[in-house]
């Protein structure tokens, strides 16, 4: 949402050049190029981002509520118009010097990974070309979260890392995960505005989920599971002794570890899940539906569920008791093969301490492949076959509270080669060697 700014004439640092319908201001006698980032609440002081990290806080003469502003009279200005309505904006300084004074305030280590040649040309390829990714990757975005509704976005150079903001960022580098990052936290933070202290998983997990499609998307899309990487830093946690579950106020963690590593990694866990359990496409849609329903009203763990078992005609709660609410973990398991009347019964286990439907495949020596699915029992619905062209057989729901099950599928065993629950590793299945059999008969 843009707002419009008013200024105080009687200290008016300068005539401020207002850029197109865009709310970014230029005070070159005062600050360089300087944006109206956030309102903080009334008053007259700001603070200020120089891009060479320091923060000041000042006055500045504008007669509107508090602001965070971005400012350097050594700001390279460049922006685009990448549709009708939407112009991006890149703030940034990529001179020799002042990369030159940047890079000697990184530590020791860094300066040895990258030397000060190397640093130059990787800052000066970025920041130029952050419009073009931008560019390239807002139709992925629109299309797979939500449009973006406003009428700019800045990626400006200066703070700590990334950091978000409505309709821009501060970036310390312009790398393609930290840009994507940031503006995808303006659809799960921004535009949601959960509360981040008590459901940071929502905020940050929901923007790294966005943050490794959307990465996907720019190189190729060929990874089948981008997600892999939160899966396993969220199963070290699980692992530890420092777990703790999602309800877990941001501010009464243990321990950082726990804290960012729920936040970022089990959240983003925690979409890639439910589209294992409801379907990647109904979990694409759910995703949609939520941006639509639920965008500037402050949404909380219930909402999101209940527009996801709108979507998917099934029962999700339980989803969100077991793997919100508790520090459960997943772990299904082969248990024993065998065949009678001709036909092949596989017995699986439940070794875990947490439910979840099972997707099974299975692939022959013949080379055909089919696959199995085991409604979970708390679902009181069964997922579509993902994959119609393959021959499905679906069970009867298992009951949570069982810890065994047993499929029959209309094949010889003989002609079985091998079998896998979760092949694509959709679950944070805690135990992977117990998923998978191979037969070399
Ligand atoms: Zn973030």
């Amino acid at each position: 949402m843009t707002r419009s700014v008013e200024h105080d004439k009687s200290t008016d640092p300068g005539d401020p050049s207002q850029s197109g319908p865009n709310k970014v201001l230029s005070y070159p006698r005062r600050f360089g190029h300087y944006e109206i980032l956030k309102e903080l609440g009334r008053g007259g002081m700001a603070t200020v981002y120089l891009a060479n990290d320091t923060r000041l806080e000042r006055k500045i003469a504008l007669k509107v509520p508090h602001k965070t502003v971005a400012a350097d009279p050594e700001y390279i200005h460049a922006s685009r118009t990448v549709r009708d309505g939407l112009v991006l904006h890149a703030f940034y300084k990529v001179s020799r010097p002042a990369l030159e004074k940047q890079w000697t305030t990184m530590s020791d280590v860094m300066r040895r990974q990258m030397p000060l040649e190397a640093y130059i040309a990787r800052t000066q390829r970025e920041w130029e070309g952050v419009l073009d990714l931008a560019a390239r990757a807002l139709p992925y975005m629109d299309k797979t979260f939500g449009k973006y509704p406003y009428r700019q976005y800045s990626f400006i150079q200066g703070g700590d890392g990334g950091m978000e903001y409505p309709m821009a960022t501060l970036l310390k580098g312009a790398g393609e995960g930290v840009v994507i990052h940031e503006w995808m936290h303006c659809w799960y933070q921004m535009m949601m505005g959960t509360n981040e202290s008590l459901h940071a998983w929502m905020d940050e997990g929901f923007t790294s989920y966005g943050e490794a499609r959307v990465a996907n998307f720019l190189d190729g899309g060929q990874d089948p599971n981008p997600h892999l990487p939160a899966f396993q830093s969220y199963m070290r946690l699980a692992r530890s002794e420092h777990n703790e579950p999602l309800t877990t106020h941001s501010d009464q963690y243990a321990s950082n570890y726990a804290y960012s590593t729920n936040a970022y990694s089990k959240g983003e866990v925690f979409l890639e899940q439910l589209g294992y359990i409801v379907g990647a496409d109904v979990r694409d849609r759910i995703l949609l539906a939520y941006y639509d329903r639920w965008r500037f009203k402050h949404p909380t763990p219930a909402d999101f569920i209940r527009v996801a078992e709108e979507l998917s005609g099934l029962q999700l709660d339980w989803y969100r008791t077991f793997f919100v609410n508790t520090n459960k973990t997943i772990d299904y398991a082969i248990d024993s093969l065998w065949e009678e009347k001709g036909r092949m019964r596989i017995r699986l286990r439940n070794a875990g301490t947490m439910p979840m439907p099972v997707d099974l495949e299975l692939r022959f020596k013949d080379g055909s492949r089919e696959t199995a699915y085991i409604p979970q029992y708390l679902m009181f619905g069964t997922k579509a076959n993902e994959e119609p062209s393959v021959k499905r057989t679906v069970g009867t729901p298992w009951k949570w509270t069982h810890p065994t099950y047993t499929i029959e599928i209309e094949r010889r065993l003989t002609d079985l080669k091998s079998l896998e629950i979760d092949p694509r590793q959709r679950t944070a299945d805690m135990e992977r060697r117990n998923n998978r059999l191979e037969l070399n008969w």
